[in-house]
């Protein structure tokens, strides 16, 4: 399975805003775009006009490498949420909020999104039940995603739920940490995701 394997703060740089693709270190003063805010190989002063183009294509590169998904998983996502009703943009949004490698990442059962498509692909939870392997599986209202019982003293695991009251989590879902299991309550709605994103600008460039 192909993934992005560059240094992820330099991604952060690269779109000028912070994607929160290292966990905990992300909400520290350690954070890389803290420091230094501006595209790597730049400096603080150099400001460049970018053209539409441009524009719309940065926009669509944030969203892609913020759930790390590569090209055309991405392009095949944006087809469905056309094929939907409703409006392309936030359809888009809400089927990449519903991968289940997101869902274990909101929940607290890792600190970023790389890393649940790695626990997930290990096999170490359940899915109403039944053990699942597949990060772009989709969930929906009621599921019930849960950590299987002899992977609950995975380390990373504790580790991410100590640092979920930093990060909170969204009102669509609803964890229960004690017990190392969530449950999806309803689908997710466009106010859900906070991150700034103009997904408009995504849809112009794939309307080219
Ligand atoms: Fe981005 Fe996190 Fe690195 Fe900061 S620490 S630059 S938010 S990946």
């Amino acid at each position: 399975m192909a993934r992005y394997t560059e240094a992820k703060c330099k991604l952060c740089r690269r779109e000028s805003q912070k994607l929160f693709l290292k966990g905990d270190r992300c909400y520290t003063d350690k954070c890389a775009y803290e420091r230094r805010p501006y595209a790597p190989g730049g400096t603080a002063r150099m400001r460049r006009k970018m053209s539409d183009y441009a524009v719309q294509l940065r926009e669509k590169q944030k969203v892609r490498r913020t759930y790390g998904v590569l090209e055309g998983q991405f392009r095949n996502y944006f087809k469905r949420a056309e094929a939907q009703k409703g409006v392309t943009g936030a359809n888009l949004l809400i089927m990449l909020e519903r991968r289940l490698d997101n869902v274990v990442y909101r929940l607290g059962f890792a600190n970023s999104r790389d890393q649940a498509r790695q626990l997930v692909r290990h096999g170490i939870f359940k899915l109403n039940g039944r053990r699942v392997n597949i990060p772009s599986l989709l969930v929906r209202p009621e599921d019930v995603i849960e950590v299987r019982e002899q992977s609950r003293k995975v380390p990373v695991i504790m580790e991410a739920q100590e640092v979920i009251a930093r990060r909170g989590c969204p009102a669509w879902l609803e964890p229960d940490g004690p017990a190392f299991k969530g449950v999806v309550k309803s689908m997710p709605s466009r106010e859900d995701i906070q991150q700034q994103i103009n997904e408009q600008l995504i849809v112009e460039l794939y309307s080219k």
